[in-house]
């Protein structure tokens, strides 16, 4: 199928799991995942109206925003884990940053962003199954983050981002998403938070419909696209 096809099937699957859970389909935004697929497809999906894309590699996105570049109206989402010293290439493209993981990463990004002159939209990862294996910030430490990011105006804090279990029991995937709503819930009642926090960017092409049943607000969807990726070396 084509990725445009691709496109039409999950959108459609996305408004169906809104239904289901009484919720309004303008309010889950799909972020379509292009880590390791050409320029070619990004394309294909551009031309079906998709107009901004989640990278995880700092190299290859920087790369395709320039391949790229004369669509102005691109955007790029960094949804993979950061170093520091990739900072200053993060500040000089990305609209977006969903894996926002410690204080020292905010101030690297707020000094580069200074810099650009730009700002940057962020969530703040969680890692909400406990493994050890997964990125994120446990989640007893993200409101301390988040009212330390009150100091640096170049973030705009958007919400909460999480990678769930992998699992075959529902129940363990289900309870990632509740812990996120939680935690939501937790931010927007601390006073030492500013900002609304109000998004939930969570569910892939395997827990999607899962995450929009518990108030996901961007799915992040690479797979059901664009295809299987190559397997990690
Ligand atoms: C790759 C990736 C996705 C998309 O995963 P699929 O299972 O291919 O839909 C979503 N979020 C992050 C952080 C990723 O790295």
């Amino acid at each position: 199928m084509s990725v445009a096809e691709n496109l039409a099937r999950v959108r459609a699957a996305i408004d169906a799991a809104c239904d289901r859970a009484d919720r309004d389909p303008s309010g889950v935004r799909l972020l379509p995942v292009s880590k390791t697929v050409g320029t070619d497809k990004i394309i294909e999906a551009y031309r079906a109206g998709m107009r901004i894309f989640g990278e995880n590699k700092v190299q290859e996105a920087a790369s395709k925003a320039a391949e790229l570049a004369d669509r102005p109206d691109l955007q790029w989402a960094m949804i993979g884990h950061l170093q520091r010293n990739k900072a200053r290439e993060v500040a000089a493209f990305a609209a977006e940053f969903h894996a926002l993981d410690s204080r020292r990463l905010a101030e690297a990004l707020q000094s580069r962003l200074e810099q650009a002159d730009r700002t940057l939209d962020v969530f703040i990862e969680v890692n909400s199954s406990g493994e050890p294996s997964k990125f994120g910030l446990p989640p007893e430490e993200v409101v301390d983050l988040a009212a330390a990011l009150g100091e640096l105006d170049r973030l705009r804090p958007r919400g909460l981002m999480t990678i769930a279990a992998n699992s075959p029991d529902r129940g363990v995937v289900e309870a990632c998403f509740v812990r996120m709503t939680e935690l939501r819930r937790r931010l927007q009642d601390d006073p030492r938070v500013i900002g609304s926090y109000h998004e939930l960017s969570m569910g892939m092409s395997g827990d999607f419909e899962l995450a929009i049943a518990h108030g996901a607000t961007t799915v992040r969807i690479g797979t059901a696209i664009f295809g299987a990726r190559p397997p990690i070396r």
